[in-house]
């Protein structure tokens, strides 16, 4: 499934429940800017090989574009145009004054060097500087991105203006001016949304089963927040596979040193062996793909016995999977919103950034708590009063604050 038509798809069915204009309507329906560049780069070797890079600027209204860079060998114009829509509905859910944008370049970085990393990212950043700023667009890490290219992208954008700059970017290390509770943020925030709907249920939390699908940033904060709050994670996996264990893992930061020290899940002590379909049908409470788009397709969706999923990744869920969850009665808490609190953290560098601040760490958690917890409510109550999903419930939310938006731009 294009992840592309996922989204146009999704846009239509929440206008089947709102009363937002038509001019929104075509506004959101295609990107505001399409950015392609080739990246001329340095190998070791002494060759010289040319990456492909996007970056899509899907919507300002509601303030600059933002949204992260991937580095992945399956980025193409449609998975990014995709990713950037759902940035632009995902800053009006959470409610930060930013738009929407994404990109990425084709590429394997685990066949780079460090050094070819770098310079493929610093020519990136070269190719972007006459598109983005901290006022324009302000990129972020993603798939495969981390602080440490946020930081040198910063750096080779600050080359090109002259002049420091260091709300270009957020996701940075934090003495490149990063935020302190941005890493871990994307992963507590899931887990913040996830114990609020649980609230909004008046459903018990202790000891749920969990399984986890795609074990990097996201899902590693994820699971530690859960498995401190009672949860009983039992599956995790990454793309060589997934391990399972029926006791439910203790120690989060132990399977995090496994796959560092080895490289994969695979052989951590006392687990056996599951692939990546079969964690998303285990007879647990809750499924959490957290990996990359379409991994929960209609046949899965027909075999996914968890009552929750929490979609960690943006896009995991095709339009067809999407229904015959509604119908089965499965609550699907959307990327949207689920996986908002990395942007939202983002907001906080940002603002930090322009304002020359550093807050302490609990003030970032505490604010970024607030803000979840308090979108979730919103889409909660949305969903309930107009007796939809709660990916329809967000997508009111969001299509509501983009009106607000646009009544008060030219646009
Ligand atoms: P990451 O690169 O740190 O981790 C991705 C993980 O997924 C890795 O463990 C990788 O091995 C695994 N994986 C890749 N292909 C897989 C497959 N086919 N099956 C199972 N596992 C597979 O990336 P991340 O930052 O954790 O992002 C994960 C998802 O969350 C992505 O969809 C991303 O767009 C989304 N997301 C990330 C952030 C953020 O702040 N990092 C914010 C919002 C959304």
């Amino acid at each position: 499934m294009n992840p592309w038509h996922t989204a146009q798809k999704q846009l239509a069915k929440a206008n089947e429940h709102s009363t937002h204009s038509a001019r929104l309507h075509e506004r959101l329906s295609s990107p505001d800017r399409v950015i392609e560049v080739s990246l001329p780069v340095a190998m070791d070797d002494g060759s010289m090989r040319t990456f492909t890079g996007f970056r899509v600027q899907h919507n300002n209204l509601r303030g600059p574009y933002k949204g992260g860079l991937r580095f992945h060998p399956q980025v193409d114009m449609d998975e990014v145009k995709a990713l950037s829509f759902w940035m632009t509905m995902k800053t009006a859910v959470v409610d930060v004054p930013f738009g929407g944008g994404k990109g990425g370049v084709v590429v394997n970085p685990k066949e780079l060097s460090e050094n070819e990393l770098e310079q493929l990212s610093r020519a990136f950043a070269r190719a972007l500087a006459p598109n983005i700023g901290p006022e324009i667009d302000v990129p972020a890490p993603d798939v495969n991105t981390t602080p440490k290219i946020m930081g040198w992208m910063r750096d080779e954008y600050e080359k090109v203006i002259g002049s420091p700059s260091p709300a270009v970017i957020t996701g940075k290390e934090i003495a490149q001016g990063g935020s302190q509770g941005r890493t871990e943020a994307t992963g507590f925030g899931g887990y913040y949304v996830l114990d609020q709907v649980f609230k909004q249920l008046g459903d018990n939390t202790r000891g749920k089963r969990v399984a986890i699908q795609g074990f990097g940033n996201v899902a590693t904060y994820l699971a530690q927040s859960l498995v401190a709050d009672g949860y009983c994670v039992v599956a995790l996996s990454d793309s060589k596979g997934g391990i399972y264990l029926e006791s439910g893992f203790t120690d989060i930061a132990a399977v995090e040193a496994h796959k560092r020290s080895t490289g994969a899940l695979s052989l951590f002590p006392g687990t056996t062996s599951i692939t990546n379909d079969e964690i998303l049908t285990l007879p647990v409470d809750i499924v959490v793909p957290a990996a990359l788009e379409n991994a929960i397709t209609d046949h899965v969706a027909n075999s996914i016995r968890a009552t929750i999923v929490l979609e960690m990744a943006n896009g995991p869920t095709t339009h067809d999977a999407d229904e015959i969850l509604k119908e089965r009665g499965v609550i699907v808490v959307p990327d949207i919103l689920a996986n908002a609190g990395g942007v939202a953290t983002s907001y906080f560098e940002w603002y930090q950034n322009m304002h020359g601040e550093q807050w302490e760490k609990d003030v970032v958690l505490t604010k970024l708590e607030e803000k979840m917890r308090t979108a979730t409510c919103a889409v909660y109550e949305t969903a309930k009063a107009k007796s939809v999903s709660l990916r329809e419930g967000a997508y009111l939310v969001a299509l509501r604050h983009l009106e607000e938006a646009q009544k008060n731009s030219a646009n």
